[in-house]
């Protein structure tokens, strides 16, 4: 436990092999991903492990020309850190480029694919889809409290957090499954370089709670962490829904019914956000503070201020008061358009 390092045997030689094994035990349980014959690499937050995978993508000898940074993109509405993480060290490598469905510029690119997505809960694919492109799926939100499992998912790199899987953000435990040795080792230098590894402390506690998930969903129903998860999500959004249907002002995305193959029953998303839209031109994150809820407006997230996003992953007792106060708003007022 004192060495920096956990399995010299291993490419990701930082890894605990007691978190690799959960890990891959409870996609093989739940249903969401293909983890045989993938490089497990394990980061401090999926955070980090983005910031791996674009090096990764983009440095030298992966078939990007040098001298021009390869674009990153990603959909809009798109999870606000892409673009602070790809740009905040202004890299010679990579740059951002903004909303994918407006990219038109030859050669290669890195398109970050987010499903389910942050902020909207939209269940996404590749838009851009050239031969140049090279593909990060963000998986985050791909677990059944959420949305419908509907196949294990099998990208070159697919990037799941301790953070939204069970709501451990605070361990700052990330993993990516990645196909192409080659890319994993590019990942785990980028880590090597950045932090030395992570953490054993919080890849222990995190083997530990994932073993009691996956024990769980093995025995009655009862004990099944996702379907406690997802019940509860249900009910919060069917009591969202209701306060919203009452209000005139405010619209939520609507969800399609599918089978999912983890609870095997027919159920809609439940978003871990609500993705709010305002009537044209209201700032909806500014009439939304004045009446005490905070939120982070659509700009953020490359698309317009009629739109906010509200996390729907607050304690019991915040989710009602935040229905109470919305439930409040009854016409947009002057001065927040
Ligand atoms: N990806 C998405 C889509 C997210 O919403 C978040 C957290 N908000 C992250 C990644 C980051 O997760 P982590 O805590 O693992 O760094």
């Amino acid at each position: 436990m004192m060495s920096y390092f956990s399995d010299i045997g291993n490419v990701c030689w930082f890894l605990e092999p007691q978190l690799s094994d959960a890990i891959k035990r409870l996609h093989h349980t739940v249903g969401n991903a293909v983890s045989e014959d993938r490089y497990v690499v394990v980061g401090t937050g999926s955070t980090q492990l983005c910031q791996a995978a674009l090096y990764a993508l983009a440095s030298p000898g992966a078939g990007v020309a040098e001298a021009d940074p390869i674009s990153v993109v990603c959909a809009a509405p798109h999870y606000s850190s892409y673009q602070e993480v790809t740009d905040f060290l202004r890299s010679g490598l990579y740059k951002w480029a903004g909303d994918a469905y407006d990219f038109d510029k030859d050669g290669p690119y890195i398109e970050i694919v987010t499903s389910p997505n942050n902020p909207d809960g939209a269940i996404r694919e590749a838009v851009v889809n050239r031969k140049e492109g090279k593909l990060i799926h963000d998986l985050a939100y791909y677990w059944p409290q959420y949305t419908p499992i509907t196949r294990p998912a099998d990208y070159d790199i697919m990037l799941f957090t301790f953070s939204k899987s069970t709501g451990h953000a605070g361990s700052r435990i990330g993993w990516a499954l990645v196909k192409d040795k080659v890319v994993a080792r590019k990942m785990i230098k980028f880590i090597e370089v950045s932090s030395i590894g992570v953490s054993k402390e919080s890849q222990l506690r995190a083997a530990k709670i994932l073993g009691v998930v996956i024990e769980g969903c093995q025995h009655s129903a009862s004990e099944n962490f996702f379907e406690y998860s997802q019940c509860l999500m249900a009910e919060r959004w069917e009591k969202l829904r209701d306060v919203v249907k009452k209000s005139q002002i405010f619209s939520l995305p609507k969800y399609p019914q599918e089978w999912c193959n983890f609870t095997s029953k027919y159920v809609e998303s439940h978003p871990a956000f609500a993705w709010l839209k305002c009537k044209e031109d209201t700032n909806c994150e500014g009439l939304l503070k004045a009446h005490k809820v905070l939120t982070r407006g659509g700009e953020r997230f490359g698309v317009g201020k009629e739109y906010a996003r509200i996390s729907l992953l607050s304690q019991g007792e915040d989710f009602n008061q935040f229905l109470e106060r919305l439930s409040g708003i009854k016409t947009t007022e002057q001065g927040i358009r």
